[in-house]
């Protein structure tokens, strides 16, 4: 008897303690989807293949879908990234870009909207020089096959043929497009041609030896769109 009145009244007090805390949950989701880092946008304007800029390291003559040129820009100035594949296909003039057939079927390789790479300057083994790709990558894919958004499939350790020694591979979220058309729609993390994210311009941008971390597993993903089968590779 008295048992079961000391766990009612605990039951009471765990209700009044989550009515309380309830306003406190909502400003913590607030602050949370504020940050720079977990916010994404659609974009819609036309995209198209173009060369990397210089301010990515890539090799030569490696294109994308220019939608996603800030996103890369922005990695580069906190990561060390080597670009070795971004599109893969023919160009409007006939010319083939990147490597031929190299990437599975329905890879977004073929829509311009993934990239391959490795560290700058990096060995072939996975070494202390790819301790900052590693980062990227856990940035990016926080949990296994749970990659952050805007990334559709993030290609690491745990996945064939990728990893530490080998190659991350990034792809961004998009409408579905056929192999060599370019996607109605990419999902984005914010940030100008200036490389600075969105909302965060005037403030000083983070130091680039102190990239971003794991959030603890949690994302936000705002499209909930595509289904992450297939590898995208
Ligand atoms: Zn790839």
């Amino acid at each position: 008897m008295s048992h079961r009145l000391r766990s009612s009244a605990w039951t009471r007090a765990l209700g009044i303690f989550a009515l309380s805390c309830a306003p406190l949950f909502a400003v913590c989701g607030l602050a949370k989807a504020a940050s720079p880092l977990e916010t994404t946008k659609l974009v819609y304007a036309p995209g198209k293949i173009v060369p990397i800029p210089a301010s990515v390291p890539h090799e030569e003559g490696d294109m994308v879908d220019k939608r996603i040129v800030p996103d890369l820009r922005w990695i580069a100035q906190h990561y060390p990234i080597y670009v070795t594949d971004g599109y893969s296909g023919p160009l409007p003039n006939g010319e083939h870009v990147g490597c031929n057939r190299c990437h599975v079927k329905g890879s977004d390789h073929y829509n311009g909207l993934a990239v391959d790479v490795v560290p700058v300057g990096g060995s072939a083994k996975c070494d202390a020089t790819w301790a900052l790709i590693t980062r990227l990558a856990k940035w990016a894919e926080p949990v296994q096959n749970k990659p952050r958004a805007p990334f559709r499939w993030v290609g690491y350790d745990g996945d064939a043929g990728h990893g530490c020694g080998n190659h991350l591979h990034l792809s961004w979220n998009h409408a579905p497009a056929p192999e060599y058309t370019l996607a109605e729609w990419v999902e984005v993390f914010p940030v100008n041609f200036t490389g600075v994210k969105e909302g965060t311009r005037g403030k000083k941008a983070p130091a680039p030896k102190a990239p971003p971390g794991p959030s603890g597993g949690v994302s936000q993903s705002t499209t909930g769109g595509l289904s992450p089968n297939g590898s995208g590779d």
